[in-house]
């Protein structure tokens, strides 16, 4: 049985599905007797971009081409056949970057560039797959060839990652066509998979083909290998189930189960949940990534959007929760998702990272109750704790001494000590500054533009007023640190931020973990449920 992606490969441009921008260019090429020495095809894997090529090929060669006609392949004669079943031709010569990526091969290519087609009229294509995997070397040796192209050659290499090509071999793309090929909707890909399933004569289930379309994530050729797959285990109709015992697929009402707990904060459900997960054989990394896109879209639906290639089991489960989740809760929820995926990938022990992740996701209303209470605190009664008056100090900014109101010595602490706050530390700062100049003006002058930026525990953190000036702070930070020690307690240390954007940062982090300080200082129970929710909140 010949394999069904190989069976049903298009052969001419207009079959190609979903890259009609790159077919009518090629088409037109062709018939205007316009096709370039060399073409970049890129685009992700399975949607048709050596399928492509070999079209360009067959049109090129093909022998009933007409002159001014449409540009297609007939794909019935002899020359298109052969090209298209890949059997051997002497006019089309694919490689495989992947395993022919040396210079030798380049330099072979190129001899054998020389020879032009081997009729008349043809042209010879060269299709160089992965291309992105040839080394520097083996392009130059092609770049060669490109700057003084044989009669009727034409290159065409593609790619899934052109960006490696311009990493490499930034010359050579100023001497090809470029064309990307777009991912396949899964609306395509399941019109596709039906018009196959009927010319085959196989009963389909819609929901099998959806499944299988998501799977196959934007390629139509994994799409048909996939249903190959699921065909050669079994007779009888496609239907979701067997897509889903065949492809080891989590079945939709563990994603359903998965919302409910979300929504009714059932922290106790999310155990077994897991429990059954693992006896079902799931992989936790792809729940993890199908729980990621069961939420994308309910917060589609939610804002009024369609998603696209969900099962119709899936979709009912999403219509019925998502008028329970506001938006700005999914949100916090794929936040919280994208925290812990990269987690996800590097851990041992996946089962604890997928507990924490739903236990997150089913206590997430307390955030919510903690964040308003932070919004509350920034009202006028309160003041905002960190004592900052500009939420967003502008990074040109530079502060000078008379930018800040001045201690005057009655306003110095006395004995007392202040405690290490962002708005303690500010309040005398200035004075901090004048000590310093009076022992070592140079000294003097980098703090007085530097900028108090954090204070986080004991570290005081300083922004320099220019660049330059942090490796001077930096071999002063003791000196600093004893000056700052005349006012505040417990012998605060220094530490110095980047300049730009890191430093702002650090600003922000720092102002919102003040903020939470102050916050847990005030309310025991507050406190408890910080601890209880993790770090996630001092972020
Ligand atoms: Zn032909």
């Amino acid at each position: 049985m010949i394999a069904l992606a190989r069976k049903y490969r298009p052969k001419r441009f207009s079959d190609l599905i979903a890259q009609d921008h790159v077919a009518a260019a090629l088409r037109g090429a062709v018939a205007q007797g316009r096709v370039a020495h060399g073409y970049l095809f890129a685009g992700p894997r399975g949607v048709g971009k050596t399928t492509a090529a070999r079209i360009l090929a067959m049109a090129l060669n093909c022998e009933r081409r007409t002159p001014g006609g449409a540009g297609e392949p007939c794909g019935e004669c002899d020359p298109c056949r052969r090209i298209w079943t890949g059997a051997a031709n002497l006019d089309v010569v694919e490689l495989d970057a992947a395993s022919n990526r040396g210079v030798d091969d380049a330099r072979d290519l190129r001899e054998r560039a020389m020879y032009a087609a081997s009729t008349e009229s043809g042209s010879k294509v060269y299709i160089v797959d992965e291309a992105h995997m040839l080394t520097r070397e083996a392009w130059n040796a092609l770049l060669k060839i490109l700057e003084e192209p044989p009669p009727r050659v034409v290159f065409v290499f593609a790619t899934t990652e052109p960006q490696k090509i311009a990493n490499t071999a930034a010359p050579i793309l100023s001497r090809l066509q470029r064309f990307d090929f777009r991912r396949i909707g899964p609306h395509a890909i399941v019109d596709r998979l039906k018009a196959v399933a009927k010319a085959e004569q196989l009963q389909v289930e819609d929901d099998a083909l959806t499944l299988i379309a998501r799977s196959a994530n934007g390629g139509m050729r994994d799409a048909l290998s996939l249903l190959d797959q699921v065909l050669s285990f079994g007779e009888g109709p496609v239907t979701a189930a067997r897509v889903r015992e065949v492809l080891g697929l989590i079945p939709d009402e563990l994603f359903g189960e998965m919302l409910r707990a979300i929504v009714e904060r059932d922290a106790a459900a999310i155990f077994p949940l897991v429990e059954r997960l693992l006896e079902a054989g799931a992989d936790l990394a792809e729940f993890v990534n199908g729980a990621g896109e069961a939420l994308r879209a309910l917060l589609l639906v939610g804002v009024g959007g369609q998603p696209e290639g969900l099962t119709e089991g899936l979709m009912s489960v999403v219509r019925e929760y998502a008028p329970q989740l506001p938006p700005a809760d999914i949100v916090r929820l794929l936040t919280i998702l994208s925290d812990s995926e990269e987690r996800l990938s590097r851990s041992a022990n996946q089962r604890l990272l997928v507990e924490v992740l739903l236990l997150r996701w089913a206590m997430l209303d307390r955030t919510v109750e903690i964040g308003e209470v932070l919004e509350a605190l920034k009202g006028p009664t309160a003041g905002r704790p960190d004592g900052r008056t500009n939420p967003s100090p502008a990074p040109s900014h530079t502060p000078t001494v008379s930018d800040r109101p001045a201690v005057r010595p009655s306003d110095r602490p006395t004995g007392q000590k202040l405690e290490p706050t962002l708005e303690n530390v500010r309040s005398i700062w200035a004075q901090v500054v004048q000590d310093a100049r009076a022992k070592t003006p140079l000294l003097g002058s980098l703090l007085a533009e530097a900028e108090v930026v954090a204070v986080e525990g004991r570290i005081v953190t300083l922004r320099p007023g220019h660049a330059v000036h942090a490796e001077g702070l930096e071999r002063q930070r003791e000196i600093i640190a004893q000056a700052l020690g005349q006012y505040i307690s417990e012998a605060p240390r220094v530490a110095v931020a980047a300049g730009g954007a890191s430093a702002e940062r650090i600003t922000l982090a720092g102002a919102s973990a003040e903020r939470l300080k102050s916050l847990r200082a005030k309310d025991p129970t507050l406190s408890a449920a910080v601890d209880a929710l993790d770090l996630e909140l001092l972020e």
